[in-house]
């Protein structure tokens, strides 16, 4: 990945590029001579997607770093997607990058007090990261900011799985916090899938595909696709799990080991359940 992060996934790697131009002193002191900050954020958020033509990408661009530096989730969250999906075939995607804003617009959630929670904007940050994960991303070669990313997730869920926090929400919010979700659930059994692969034990895999499954649509098409993709694979990955118990059908004897594992006799007929020796085995098929 060609983008060192600290442990705490610090906002401060963007400061070597802003101080690369001289003319970045400005923005910075426009911003600090603003008592509110926040309000200064905005107005400079909006200029910036004013100056949305081709000449000024990288223009735009600066000022949402410096804003995520401030500790704007939004323009973290911005900075994410566009290092995603690249800006306007003039910035190419950089899914290190895009990992990154994602995961500072994650830790910026994680400090805010969830009773003001912006569950639009955390559903926008949670579909880019699952995207990230789901198809640019490795456990194995990214593992620190892999966990990184499943932790606060998790966070995020727990809060979010609060009925309180349910309590006051309307429509459109209820179907943003399903949807958050099933992404995370979705993130949650990819991590697992990741791990089986070396294990090759995929039942809690298949598990976690399952309550993804289970969570049901939320109306919202991307989180809505995910519930079907993990349908397909819990299916798929179904046909990994052992769906036989180690367990003798007939007098109870439970294989412990490997050895006696291997002992075991699967019924030839219903393939379901195994016998610990031909004598049990010819006792069950008498049942058939
Ligand atoms: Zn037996
Ligand atoms: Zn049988």
């Amino acid at each position: 990945m060609g983008l060192t992060m600290t442990k705490e996934g610090s906002a401060s790697l963007n400061e070597s590029r802003i101080s690369k131009e001289n003319n970045e002193s400005s923005y910075l002191t426009s911003v600090f001579k603003d008592n509110d900050i926040n309000f200064s954020m905005s107005v400079q958020i909006n200029e910036a997607e004013y100056k949305m033509n081709p000449h000024n990408y990288s223009k735009y661009v600066e000022i949402l770093q410096l804003l995520a530096t401030f500790g704007s989730t939004h323009s973290a969250s911005k900075l994410g997607y566009i290092n995603l999906r690249g800006l306007n075939a003039t910035l190419e995607p950089d899914y290190a990058s895009s990992a990154a804003y994602y995961l500072i617009a994650l830790k910026f959630i994680k400090m805010t007090p969830n009773t003001k929670w912006d569950t639009g904007l955390i559903l926008e940050v949670v579909e880019g990261l699952t995207e990230v994960y789901r198809f640019h991303s490795n456990l194995q070669r990214d593992l620190l900011i892999w966990d990184h990313g499943i932790k606060m997730m998790k966070f995020v869920d727990s809060v979010l799985e609060d009925s309180l926090f349910l309590k006051d929400s309307d429509l459109r919010e209820f179907r943003q916090i399903k949807a958050i979700r099933i992404h995370i659930a979705y993130c949650l059994a990819l991590t697992a899938e990741a791990e089986s692969k070396n294990t090759g034990d995929y039942r809690k895999t298949v598990d976690l595909y399952r309550e993804c499954e289970q969570m049901g649509n939320c109306g919202l098409t991307a989180a809505d696709k995910l519930v079907k993709k993990a349908h397909t694979k819990f299916r798929l990955l179904g046909s990994r799990v052992p769906r036989v118990q180690p367990i003798c059908t007939t007098c109870n004897f439970k294989a412990s080991d490997l050895k006696a594992i291997w002992g075991l006799l699967v019924c030839p007929k219903c393939q379901t359940v195994a016998c610990c020796s031909r004598a049990c085995l010819k006792k069950h098929l008498n049942l058939h």
